[in-house]
């Protein structure tokens, strides 16, 4: 009769404010726990945080800005480490950016002209989705400039994120 009735009183609740005055009074214990369950789940918790990520995205993304404009003088100093605990990541994705961004500003102005001079006509309709409205240019291969798929700007940002989710794997296979 004792063990029912306390069965009935140990509600979430109370289950909850159990937990939690354990964890406060076993800070230790507690991470000790925690590291070795993370260690042991390693490769599920990866995939349970980038399941996450995919799912809030934007959220995130607006998260990381906010936080930003906020504090920018932390942003700063989380690169900085960044760079300092990463030396060769931090040369090597700087000069990355830049040759891509200086082939595609050169495919981009390439095009700009062609469209200017009526050599190339810019579609109304996006290829993918067929809505109406402003069209972006895409190239999947900035050295096949002339291989342009027409876009709007919702279907061009949601390619360019699968995009680069694929060569980011790429790259990591190599
Ligand atoms: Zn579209």
């Amino acid at each position: 009769m004792i063990d029912a009735e306390r069965a009935k009183e140990w509600t979430p609740e109370k289950q909850r404010e159990c937990r939690n005055r354990y964890r406060e009074n076993n800070p230790d214990k507690v991470r000790e726990s925690d590291f070795k369950y993370k260690r042991a789940n390693r490769e599920k918790l990866r995939l349970l945080q980038a399941e996450y990520r995919a799912a809030n995205r934007d959220a995130i993304v607006e998260k990381r800005r906010r936080d930003y404009y906020a504090h920018p003088e932390k942003a700063a100093e989380a690169t900085r480490k960044w760079r300092a605990k990463n030396p060769d990541k931090g040369v090597e994705s700087v000069g990355r950016w830049q040759r891509a961004h200086r082939e595609k500003q050169r495919v981009h102005n390439f095009i700009c002209r062609q469209v200017r001079l009526g050599r190339i006509i810019r579609p109304v309709i996006c290829s993918k989705c067929q809505t109406a409205g402003r069209i972006e240019g895409h190239h999947e291969d900035y050295s096949r400039p002339l291989k342009i798929v027409w876009l709007c700007q919702k279907c061009h940002s949601v390619l360019r994120r699968k995009y680069a989710a694929l060569k980011l794997r790429e790259e990591k296979g190599k």
